[in-house]
């Protein structure tokens, strides 16, 4: 068979199912107003929730060490890739989240992979949460250990499947802290306590919540005043640069260090990045105002889309997911915010469940009164126009 062929074959069913994807270009740096593909617009769709990812002062801080170690790292952690700033940064994470320790990743992707391949032993059970984040799903595909998934935040549920399993097996609860495409915030507390009952272990990946929740933007642990036995944060989104950090006791993280295979086998980030998140954490810890700014936003929009008719689904966070329903009409309605300046994407199944799309809009701390208000007239404009609301 034909190489080109058969894969033309496969995109061709990938387009008819309405999932062929296609790459935008961003031609300016990450803030409110971008210019995309050469247009401009009002983006609500970015993770830069603190404004942090064009900050003058994370990219001094990234330009002195470049110029100090160069541009990439040239070996892995283990041989000739470390730096003092990885060391510094994960020291400062660690305290950042309270804990005795921290370990950097090239990504978030690759630590939640990291621990969930090298944790949780064959024999051992994995409940994880419905909606959890790819990468953890795809670390429960690869890990030795069974995995079973509970319906979204439901607590019976889990209490039931944990209630299920054979008590002399070893247990870890996974789950994403703040929902991704829709905004729930994690029953921590209650996780935790059902941990404690049925003898689990707890782990959190704090993507979205790092930077956003908690009092000191410490993420997840510290909204609900809880110490998960493992927390897995990324530092590209609202700590604005890259990278994954994984943080927990000291004897886990010398683990980790030793067996995760994503840890040992990968080129060290770049010590110009670690340099930057480094000033990055040093600016979050003071930046309660910003923090309340961005929910009071985030509120904002949620409850003024609540008023004119629209279903909104999730917590109080800056993800904020508008329900349209059917895929085709929510495409319809992604194009027409276009049309108005708007850059927000329409998610559709098999991301969503069917009958689910929707609108994820986000919002960062930089976004202005004047550009929230032309967002909720759109949403206003748009709605009548395609008779969802009144
Ligand atoms: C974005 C995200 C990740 C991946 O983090 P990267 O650093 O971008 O690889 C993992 N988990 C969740 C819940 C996320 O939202």
């Amino acid at each position: 068979m034909n190489f080109n062929g058969w894969l033309n074959d496969r995109l061709a069913k990938t387009r008819e199912s309405g999932l062929y994807r296609t790459l935008r270009t961003m031609n300016t740096a990450p803030s409110p107003e971008m210019y995309v593909d050469g247009q401009k617009y009002i983006v609500f769709s970015s993770n830069n929730y603190l404004g942090l990812a064009n900050d003058s002062r994370l990219i001094l801080a990234a330009e002195k060490a470049l110029h100090e170690f160069g541009v990439g790292s040239s070996g892995s952690r283990l041989t000739t890739g470390n730096t003092q700033w990885h060391q510094n940064l994960e020291k400062r994470f660690a305290d950042f989240k309270q804990t005795e320790s921290a370990l950097l990743f090239s990504s978030g992707y690759l630590a939640n992979i990291g621990v969930l391949t090298s944790l949780p032993e064959k024999g051992d059970v994995i409940f994880s949460d419905q909606l959890n984040h790819a990468s953890i799903i795809d670390g429960c595909r690869l890990s030795q250990a069974d995995t079973v998934i509970y319906n979204h935040v439901d607590m019976e549920d889990l209490e039931k499947k944990l209630k299920e399993t054979n008590s002399s097996r070893r247990r870890f609860i996974v789950t994403d802290g703040v929902f991704s495409m829709d905004g729930t915030i994690a029953p921590l507390d209650k996780i935790m306590s059902l941990a404690q009952r049925y003898h689990a272990f707890v782990i959190v990946d704090d993507a979205h919540a790092t930077g956003v929740l908690g009092e000191n933007g410490r993420g997840t642990s510290e909204f609900f005043h809880v110490f998960p036995d493992v927390v897995i944060s990324t530092l590209s989104k609202a700590v604005g640069t890259e990278g994954g950090v994984v943080s927990g006791s000291k004897v886990f993280i010398d683990f980790l260090r030793n067996h995760a295979r994503t840890f040992i086998f990968q080129t060290a980030l770049s010590p110009s990045i670690c340099a930057a998140s480094y000033t990055a954490l040093e600016i979050i810890e003071h930046s309660k105002e910003k923090r309340q700014q961005l929910l009071i936003k985030a509120k904002r929009i949620k409850t003024s889309l609540q008023e004119m008719g629209y279903t909104v689904k999730g917590d109080h966070t800056p993800i904020i997911p508008v329900l349209i329903g059917d895929a085709h009409k929510a495409v319809i309605f992604a194009k027409r915010l276009q049309e108005k300046g708007i850059y927000a994407p329409a998610i559709r199944p098999p991301t969503v469940p069917i009958g689910e799309s929707r609108i994820r809009l986000t919002v960062t701390a930089d976004h202005s009164l004047k550009e929230i208000d032309y967002l909720l007239h759109a949403f206003k404009l748009i709605g009548k126009e395609l008779n969802m609301i009144k």
